[in-house]
């Protein structure tokens, strides 16, 4: 499976990177769904022991152009997943008090705890996308954060955090498909944001501030994934396969059995006895 790593020694240039891209999958959407549901029913398993086992932390964080797939994306691979031990946090417009803190006030309290899954719907990086294209702080400002977020996640990681980061990559052509499938279905119109045409309009903007995101800040301790998200069962396979094998990879295990489980069931069963005694 290509896994669409970014390799920081290798810059990658997001015209290049093709939103429609099947990798080896092409004409095997049916195969593709069915080894998607395999890795929902491994990633149920893995997080079953992450939370029994209490020793890891994992950050999965999830950014992308409006309609790019973040919601279906979690939605999707958290399927067979017990909520328990899982969260979701989302990042919006930062509030007043938000606002008078640094940027990452707000993040730093979302991170897991041991035995915790947490997906981040966008994140700190916004603080280098949206907040450099609309300039609202100066560029003196920003400038410095691809920095200070690397040294944050480093510290995070050093923590014994698991860093997994995704850019769901879809073009201009797709985003437009799914604002009109947005527009005329009135179960999806509640997601649409005037707002979010105005900022269509800024799509170049983005991309430059989303190729700088990832060149700076895939690090072998929180590497990015650049994944083609056009097609949603590719990306949902994509994102998905990288979780499971990077959780597997994590060696869990379930905590050690109590040392004399007999003596337990002993007592259990004598209950009944030193009743009818
Ligand atoms: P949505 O995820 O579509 O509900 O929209 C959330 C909005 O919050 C997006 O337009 C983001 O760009 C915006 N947002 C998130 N974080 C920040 C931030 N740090 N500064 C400014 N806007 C942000
Ligand atoms: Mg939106």
């Amino acid at each position: 499976m290509q896994c669409y790593k970014v390799d920081p020694e290798k810059p990658i240039k997001l015209k290049k990177l093709d939103a429609n891209d099947l990798g080896n999958w092409e004409g095997k959407k049916k195969d593709a769904r069915k080894t998607f549901a395999g890795l929902q029913k491994e990633l149920a398993e893995l997080q079953e022991v992450l939370y029994a086992e209490q020793k890891q932390k994992v950050l999965i964080i999830l950014q992308a152009m409006d309609t790019g797939g973040k919601d279906g994306t979690t939605r999707s691979l958290l399927e067979k997943v017990n909520p328990q031990g899982v969260k979701l946090a989302n990042f919006k417009v930062p509030t007043p008090i938000e606002l008078a803190h640094d940027y990452l006030w707000r993040v730093h309290p979302k991170v897991p705890a041991k035995g915790e899954i947490v997906f981040f719907n966008r994140s700190h990086y916004e603080d280098v996308l949206v907040v450099r294209v609309h300039e609202l702080v100066s560029k003196e400002v920003w400038k410095k954060r691809y920095e200070q977020i690397n040294a944050f996640e480093k510290m995070l990681a050093e923590e014994g955090t698991t860093i997994l980061k995704f850019y769901l990559h879809i073009d201009l052509e797709e985003q437009k498909q799914r604002f009109i499938e947005r527009l005329t279905d009135p179960k999806k119109q509640w997601k649409f944001n005037p707002g979010d045409l105005e900022e269509r309009k800024l799509w170049d903007s983005y991309q430059a501030a989303y190729q700088d995101v990832l060149n700076k800040t895939s690090t072998p301790w929180a590497p990015w994934y650049a994944i083609p998200a056009n097609r949603n069962w590719y990306r949902n396979l994509c994102v998905g396969s990288v979780i499971v094998d990077t959780l597997k990879s994590l060696k869990m295990k379930y905590p050690e059995p109590i040392s004399d489980p007999e003596t337990y069931l002993q007592a259990l069963e004598n209950e009944g006895k030193e009743k009818q005694e």
